[in-house]
């Protein structure tokens, strides 16, 4: 059987009679045209094999979610219009009032906030759990538990938690577990098989991965996607998403479709220049903490040795934790200071991003999963060259003192 990265490549796709070309055609509708009213009473929006309105699906995005659906090893993909909206439809697709919902302690950010909002006013309650400490996750669990997000590493502090054995508890409790695998990206590990090899499961049941970041690869495209294993989980969120009225554009779809093909060189090369900056700067005296999932001392480490360890992948992100005699205020003109690195959200693009962070603002008192001194910021490696980077970081850093 062909490599996945080989698979989305040579992906099946039936181009016009009489034209072949490497890349799909693009297909932009709202309107779908039926035969005839028959047809029109017929078609059923469930069924992959014909359309019915743009907002549920055009050849493009079904394309596409294939691609996702097969690089996730996973059967079946919903496409949304950002990371967050992923979250969004899994979270009402499958929550109601009276319920609650779990979150690790380093969520994504505005999942948390979700949570805090709209689902507290719908009457949905959350609990944050400690995400390296699996026994702090079963003590939380209720027979209200409606669903438990994953999440790995953590969001900015990029601890990695126990992905197999967090998923064993509430699969034992019989609750629905949704990991967010944007940093992953398929590549890095399988979210629906972390007891070991493909198909042997073990893993989520549900994995979203904003697209914005690796898949697209750009910093120019928002899109979100919803994968399953399971048809009837998968009709419950394809369900939502067509009464919220969640689409993605075909253009988006393309530029999506464009990037998909060179996805695990991008990923690999991020990798290589992430740590290669992370292990120099280990060794800067400025520096008090680097929090990159691959390195030895990094909190989750053997989690993340165990999980990406045989394949050797962690994508181009991680954290630093500035040494405490600097006050925030020197940390922040190290950031402007930097001029390679861009001031900017997100990653996954060509070029290199920098965020500083105040962590304890972030996180759950009670759960302590953050006691470190110091100012955080968030690296996200682009894809220039190293030693620019390198030199960039160390003129910055002369900005310190
Ligand atoms: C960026 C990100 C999201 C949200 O994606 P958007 O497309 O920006 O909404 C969700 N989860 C994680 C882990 C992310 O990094």
């Amino acid at each position: 059987m062909p490599d996945r990265i080989t698979d989305l490549i040579h992906h099946p796709y039936a181009p016009p009679e009489g034209f072949v070309a490497p890349q799909p055609g693009v297909f932009k509708a709202s309107t779908v045209i039926f035969p005839n009213v028959a047809a029109m009473r017929a078609r059923d929006w469930r069924d992959k094999a014909g359309y019915t309105y743009g907002l549920h699906g055009t050849p493009t995005t079904f394309l596409l979610e294939a691609r996702i659906a097969s690089l996730e090893c996973g059967s079946q993909c919903v496409l949304v219009p950002s990371g967050l909206a992923a979250i969004a439809n899994v979270n009402l697709a499958l929550l109601a009032a009276g319920g609650e919902v779990l979150l690790p302690d380093n969520a994504y950010g505005p999942s948390l906030a979700m949570a805090q909002g709209e689902l507290a006013r719908w009457g949905i309650t959350h609990q944050r759990y400690d995400p390296l400490n699996p026994e702090d996750l079963r003590a939380r669990l209720s027979p209200r538990t409606q669903l438990v997000w994953l999440e790995a590493p953590g969001s900015v502090t990029m601890e990695f938690p126990p992905l197999q054995a967090l998923a064993a508890i509430c699969r034992q409790r019989g609750v629905l577990t949704a990991l967010d695998n944007t940093w992953g990206a398929g590549l890095a590990f399988n979210g629906f098989d972390l007891a070991g090899a493909p198909g042997e499961g073990g893993g989520a049941d549900i994995v979203v991965q904003a697209l914005t970041k690796y898949p697209s690869g750009g910093g120019d495209v928002l899109m979100g996607s919803i994968v399953t294993r399971d048809e009837a989980l998968h009709l419950r969120i394809k369900g939502a998403h067509m009464r919220l009225g969640l689409g993605v554009a075909a253009n988006d779809a393309e530029a999506v479709l464009r990037s998909l093909a060179s996805i695990d060189l991008r990923y690999r090369a991020h990798d290589r220049a992430a740590r290669e900056l992370a292990r120099w700067l280990q060794a800067r005296p400025e520096i008090a903490q680097v929090l990159h999932p691959a390195l030895d001392g990094a909190p989750g480490h053997v989690h993340w040795q165990a999980l990406c360890g045989p394949r050797d992948l962690a994508a181009g992100l991680f954290s630093v934790v500035f040494d405490p005699r600097y006050a925030p205020a020197q940390v922040d003109a190290f950031c402007d200071g930097l001029r390679l690195f861009k001031l900017g959200y997100s990653w996954g693009g060509p070029m290199s991003l920098v965020v500083p962070y105040d962590v304890p603002s972030m996180r759950s008192a009670d759960l302590r999963t953050w006691t470190q001194p110091g100012v955080l910021v968030r690296f996200s490696i682009g894809l220039e060259a190293v030693a620019d980077l390198q030199a960039d970081l160390a003129q910055a850093m002369a900005l310190l003192n």
